[in-house]
């Protein structure tokens, strides 16, 4: 029978109806531990009071008027973005797909500018993701996002993930500018060494090519900085952002300085939504969360506290896992069985995870949870590893 839903998940038999902090509650009564957040979106939990409050209120005033016009919230926004970060602008969207359509046209709109249009190639690594549409699918080039959606968006050169070498030698006078996640999400949770990143910052800079950041999952707190690059003690030319930024309301957002945004005149990219009032309203009160030092040493706090006892949990089950993998609080678990037994056995412990490619289980809880949610997370797991290890 046909779904009136286009199948294009497989969907869990699970159905939540309320999300409070760290838990989701299923229809029927489960409380399940919630270490996906809505794949790295729910950043401050569900139904964060603060949030409920930003959304009511602006939802009784205003929630939509056209990028025609003046938006406070959305200035306000974007100020608090580029007083904090490399940024001298920023453009608003609804998704970080959309955020990947405009970095790119952004690089290419830069050389053509400069009267260079043939440097329009962008260098990008295996194992990426950068979202679904026709140039994000091309961007990141694996065979299991392109294949049958043909012919892709040219202008795209594929390395090994983390050969920095290799970018050293892809260079060349149509190269405008490279793309890169500081920390793979649907990759497996690889995180690129800073020395790496360091390096493309330096031939990127050496060449005066622009560097393109996808922090959509790795931004906004998830690895105990603002932003992951900071751990380099790098900037990017370009960012990409979303997922955490809005926790949980649809918002996405490009940062740039002015160099590399001075392309983008009036008349060169819009959106109808992008920025509106009330995921302006909501998205400000996220970042004066995150943004805190003390939530941000809290993120890193906990990471510690999280990434010990999975230690000693790769260690007690050698069977099932491989190793601990990632920053912050965007961790894996690189799985010996099948990471699909392994989300299910979650499931049956009433945990929630995320799968990622190269068999990992991704773990990216709520950024604000407790340490006793931390504890309750790590017994879950256990108990799930070791529903398994009968199995195997
Ligand atoms: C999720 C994700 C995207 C795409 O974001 P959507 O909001 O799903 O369009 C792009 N890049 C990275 C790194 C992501 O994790």
């Amino acid at each position: 029978m046909t779904s009136s839903i286009l199948p294009t998940y497989s969907r869990a038999p699970l159905t939540f109806v309320k999300g409070e902090g760290s838990w989701l509650i299923e229809q029927d009564g489960r409380r399940f531990l919630d270490f996906g957040a809505g794949i790295a979106v729910n950043a401050l939990g569900h139904a964060h009071p603060a949030l409920v409050s930003a959304l009511n209120e602006q939802a009784q005033n205003l929630w939509h008027v056209s990028n025609l016009y003046q938006i406070p919230q959305q200035q306000n926004l974007a100020d608090r973005l580029v007083d904090l970060t490399f940024a001298d602008t920023v453009f608003f969207t609804n998704s970080g797909t959309e955020s990947c359509e405009l970095a790119i046209k952004m690089a290419r709109k830069y050389w053509y500018d400069k009267g260079a249009e043939d440097r329009f190639e962008i260098i990008a690594f295996d194992g990426s993701f950068h979202g679904r549409s026709s140039a994000g699918i091309a961007a990141a080039g694996s065979e299991k996002l392109t294949k049958g959606f043909g012919p892709l968006l040219p202008g795209f050169v594929h390395l090994d993930w983390a050969d920095h070498e290799a970018a050293a030698a892809a260079i060349s006078q149509k190269t405008a500018a490279m793309i890169v996640e500081p920390l793979q999400g649907e990759g497996g949770i690889r995180l690129l060494p800073d020395a790496c990143l360091k390096e493309l910052r330096r031939l990127c800079d050496d060449h005066g090519i622009l560097l393109i950041l996808d922090e959509v999952q790795c931004g906004m707190g998830r690895t105990g900085k603002l932003f992951a690059h900071e751990w380099a003690g790098i900037e990017p030319d370009i960012m990409m952002v979303a997922k955490g930024i809005g926790g949980g309301f649809p918002l996405g957002a490009v940062l740039a300085t002015e160099n590399a945004a001075s392309g983008m005149t009036a008349g060169t990219h819009g959106s109808t939504y992008g920025g509106n009032p009330l995921a302006c309203a909501v998205g400000c009160t996220v970042i004066d969360h995150i943004a805190e030092e003390a939530f941000l040493e809290g993120v890193q706090r906990k990471s510690g506290l999280l990434r010990q006892p999975l230690e000693s949990l790769v260690a007690a089950h050698p069977d099932i896992f491989q190793e601990v993998r990632g920053s912050g609080l965007m961790l894996g678990l690189k799985c010996k069985i099948p990471n699909s037994d392994f989300l299910k056995a979650c499931y049956d412990a009433e945990l929630i995870t995320v799968p990622a490619a190269d068999n990992v289980i991704r773990l990216l809880p709520p950024l604000n949870l407790s340490e006793k949610e931390i504890s309750a997370a790590v017994a879950r797991l256990d108990k799930a590893a070791k529903a398994c290890e009968t199995c195997v």
